[in-house]
């Protein structure tokens, strides 16, 4: 087989997994190339436990430099501007990367520009989105935790897919609140795209609906479903019903655009810029393109009345990055090619004293097994799967799938 060329883009849950996947499958002289516009691997799942104050930002992060060279994969800290299918070849402002095959794992960009108002730059909303993000939210919760009283909203907008965190925080203020004898002091409100609670964009997970509903019936968490945020200002949120949800802290997470250098390449994304894939992930146009994570584009699995996205969990992202480095490797030997879009997902949504374990296979409905557990060993699991997965990015250990 003649050397050959392999681009990454994006250094994060699945470009990390599709790199040292295509080491272990490639042959030795294969060239394989991470482009990331950050220098470090960070863990999001914990940016909320940055938001609550449980973890200091630099306890997340993995520099991804001397991991990836020590297993012979080059690493450019840069950002891609342009993609040419044509010639093969992503281009940053400095340098140009021809590939054989190139893996797109570039995640999404924040929509903050859909709601007047929502971007955290304004200061009125927050976001848990980068580092900074979560440190901004932590400062303006914890003075507003530190008062005697105080009105809380924490929710997601309409066409929304990363929900999940949405859920989390809300229900680790509610612990925070009750430790310190305070809950009945303030009001937490929640507020979401999706049809029901529970719903996840992926049409709840066997009970979750139910569960999620009677936990924040216990918690006195009012929520308010089928909800779309028109508009955001100082102290207040404003729903399309004209309905205004006043708060002394809010926390909405955005909706997601695909990559601006995808956007640009007529063909390769769909309106909105993610990516329609094949069973084996590679582009629906250019067949040696690939995506994983949340840069492909996944069909909602019904309809709802107000927009809600599919989650491409971390749990996710990785799994479809692994599969999709395993095809590159198989179309240049001739192997088999293995599906990547019915895959399993396991996710923990922590509630700060218990937490939820939900896993179903595959990932959208109908499914063929469904485990939904509300449990304290599951937070626990969350807990040992952060420094599992820190140490995993750094020594490429193998993967498990125990605790997201
Ligand atoms: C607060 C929070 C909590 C979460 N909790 C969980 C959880 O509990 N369980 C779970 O499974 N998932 C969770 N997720 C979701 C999980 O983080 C995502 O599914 C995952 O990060 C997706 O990985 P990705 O590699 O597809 O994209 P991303 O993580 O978005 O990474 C994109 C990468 O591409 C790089 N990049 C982007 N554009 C360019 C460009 N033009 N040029 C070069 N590089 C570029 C970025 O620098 C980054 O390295 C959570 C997310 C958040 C925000």
């Amino acid at each position: 087989m003649d050397k050959k060329r392999v681009v990454v883009v994006g250094g994060s849950f699945g470009g990390i997994n599709a790199a040292y996947e295509l080491r272990r499958r490639l042959p030795r002289d294969a060239e394989i190339t991470v482009i990331s516009r950050d220098a470090a691997f960070t863990f999001m799942p914990s940016l909320l436990w940055v938001i609550m104050g449980w973890r200091d930002p630099s306890q997340l992060q993995v520099p991804l430099d001397g991991p990836l060279q020590r297993r012979r994969i080059r690493f450019v800290q840069d950002e891609v501007k342009e993609l040419d299918p044509q010639r093969g070849e992503v281009r940053t402002s400095s340098a140009k990367f021809p590939y054989d095959a190139l893996i797109l794992c570039p995640g999404a960009e924040l929509d903050y520009a859909a709601v007047p108002g929502l971007d955290p730059k304004y200061g009125h909303i927050h976001s848990t989105f980068t580092i900074d993000e979560a440190v901004q939210s932590r400062n303006a919760l914890a003075k507003v935790l530190a008062s005697d009283s105080g009105r809380i909203v924490i929710g997601a907008v309409a066409g929304a897919s990363c929900i999940g965190p949405a859920y989390e925080l809300v229900m680790m203020i509610d612990t925070v609140l009750k430790r310190a004898r305070k809950r009945h002091r303030f009001s937490l409100a929640f507020v979401t795209p999706e049809p029901y609670l529970g719903h996840f964009g992926v049409g709840g997970i066997g009970a979750s609906p139910r569960m999620i509903q009677d936990e924040f019936a216990e918690r006195h968490i009012d929520s308010t479903v089928n909800a779309k945020i028109v508009e955001a200002r100082p102290g207040s949120l404003t729903l399309a019903d004209n309905t205004e949800l006043p708060f002394d802290f809010s926390l909405v997470i955005p909706a997601f655009l695909g990559s601006p250098f995808v956007r640009a390449v007529e063909g390769l994304g769909n309106a909105k810029g993610f990516i329609p894939v094949t069973p084996h992930l590679s582009s629906a146009k250019f067949g040696n393109i690939y995506a994983a994570g949340v840069a492909v584009a996944i069909a909602p699995p019904g309809v709802t009345p107000v927009p809600v996205a599919v989650p491409k969990t971390g749990h996710l992202s990785e799994s479809m990055a692994r599969i999709a480095a395993r095809n590159v490797a198989a179309e240049f030997s001739g192997g088999k090619m293995l599906d990547g879009l019915t895959l399993p997902m396991t996710c923990i949504a922590d509630a700060g004293d218990t937490a939820f374990y939900m896993s179903a296979d595959p990932f959208l409905p109908p499914r063929n097994k469904i485990v939904t557990k509300r449990a304290k060993w599951a937070r626990y699991m969350k807990i040992a799967f952060e420094r599992y997965y820190l140490a995993k990015v750094r020594h490429d250990l193998p993967s498990v799938h125990f605790g997201w």
